[in-house]
């Protein structure tokens, strides 16, 4: 999809703050955290709306997900990783995998910019463990 940001970060076109990737996969962390840590899991194949993928690749992104947030969770300490998926700014499918502390902790009003200096740090972080 050329106009389509996410196809450009999955085509390193532009560049993002990566988590964790494979050859189908890719995940780098929101510019706008709702908490720090907050990742976005992308499948690099542009879809759309998430429930219109494959049963196959549905599953594997969904398996990536639960791996990556074992991940998330231990390198950012929190209590739980929250799941989100919306899709209504960028229309390439993206899983919001967000540290938690507390219930209201997802909640997309608190989404702040967040400088790329701290991103690289907090990315490091997560980087360092083993999916
Ligand atoms: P939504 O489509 O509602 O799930 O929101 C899209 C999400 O992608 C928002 O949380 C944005 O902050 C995030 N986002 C948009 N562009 C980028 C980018 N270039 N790098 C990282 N995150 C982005
Ligand atoms: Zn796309």
């Amino acid at each position: 999809m050329i106009h389509c940001i996410f196809c450009k970060i999955a085509s390193g076109a532009i560049p993002c703050t990566k988590v964790w990737e494979n050859k189908k996969y890719l995940a780098f962390l929101d510019i706008n955290p709702i908490t720090p840590g907050h990742t976005l899991l992308i499948p690099k194949k542009h879809h759309d709306y998430i429930f219109d993928m494959n049963d196959e690749e549905y599953n594997e992104l969904m398996g990536i997900a639960k791996k990556l947030s074992v991940k998330i969770k231990k390198s950012m300490n929190s209590k739980k990783i929250g799941m989100m998926v919306e899709g209504f700014l960028v229309h390439h499918t993206h899983i919001h995998l967000i540290p938690l502390q507390k219930a209201g902790d997802l909640n997309t009003e608190n989404a702040k910019k967040e400088s790329p200096e701290r991103l690289t740090v907090i990315a490091e972080k997560i980087k360092a463990g083993e999916i």
